[in-house]
């Protein structure tokens, strides 16, 4: 039979776009994730479809050329096989898939038939792809770890049910950034790694600042902090949320790490994602200086990370 169309060769393009999707998801290019995602899950039907009888992937319709191709008993002149919603359909049929809307909705997306409102709807197609891989592979000679290779404790976390969105959401961010770390440095000696990791972002014009946006009001104060996917150091906004006489509590909303490119949004995922905010550097007393006099005057005394 047509090698092309084996369980074996589908299996392992289903793995190449998978991988490629993963990438995607890392890069945070979801458009580009939901194909890449659905072209995964198309060629793994097929491969089980394959796996269980090669004619169930032949087209009901037009001759019997492909029948026999697949039978092994006749060289089709042109090869065609069935897309991406009849191989689903049919291992719904086969009760091997259910029904779940956001399978559908990958696989619209990867036939051209409709886009992802937005990179958030495609981005939580994530566990769809984990789910759907999950299931099919069940059916197949290979495994979770042989499938998904370094990325498999990603997809782990993309199906753990008893984690919150947010968890989940951060863990796997945290695990694709050391993922991309690590990429940066293919081909380059450990120690080259290390030293990178020994730089401090004030070494290279960084500096912790206070940035009063308002006359009268401290909104945004940035800091250095260790990043909780490489191990450098972060930037870390923060924000006053109290006052007490010598004390201003702050709190941490945006975290970005221009070493493996980790950025999370908001106190949630920061929380979410164990960064030892504690550990972030703030200096004792700040100096400020405007362009323009403020309206009301400032009384600055030391800060702290709370
Ligand atoms: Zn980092």
């Amino acid at each position: 039979m047509d090698d092309s169309l084996s369980s074996t060769s589908l299996l392992r393009n289903a793995k190449r776009a998978a991988h490629k999707a993963m990438d995607d998801h890392g890069r945070r290019d979801y458009d580009e994730f939901a194909l890449h995602a659905g072209v995964a899950v198309e060629k793994l039907a097929k491969a089980v479809l394959v796996a269980m009888n090669p004619i169930y992937i032949v087209e009901m319709r037009g001759s019997a050329e492909m029948l026999f191709h697949l039978g092994g008993h006749l060289t089709a002149s042109k090869v065609r096989t069935i897309g991406a919603s009849e191989a689903i359909t049919r291992l719904r049929t086969l009760k091997i898939l259910k029904v779940d809307t956001k399978l559908d909705l990958l696989i619209e997306v990867r036939n051209g038939v409709a886009h992802a409102s937005g990179g958030v709807q495609a981005k939580g197609l994530l566990s769809t792809l984990a789910e759907s891989v999950d299931t099919l592979l069940k059916r197949l000679d290979s495994s979770g770890p042989e499938f998904w290779e370094r990325w498999y404790s990603a997809v782990l976390v993309a199906i753990d049910r008893h984690r919150s969105e947010i968890q989940r959401d951060v863990e796997i961010r945290i695990k694709q950034a050391r993922h991309l770390f690590d990429d940066r440095f293919e081909g380059l000696p450990e120690t080259a790694k290390e030293a990178v990791l020994k730089v401090h972002p004030r070494d290279v014009g960084f500096r912790s600042t206070m940035s009063p946006r308002a006359a009268d009001r401290l909104l945004t104060f940035s800091s250095e902090t260790p990043c909780p996917a490489c191990g450098g150091l972060a930037h870390l906004m923060s924000t006053p949320i109290g006052t007490t006489g010598t004390h201003t509590e702050l709190s941490a909303f945006w975290l970005r790490c221009r070493l493996c490119d980790l950025e999370l949004d908001g106190a949630d995922q920061i929380a979410a994602s164990g960064a030892d905010v504690e550990k972030a550097q703030v200096p004792t007393s700040i100096d400020l200086s405007w362009d323009v006099t403020p309206h009301t005057a400032l009384e600055v005394g030391p800060t702290y990370m709370d």
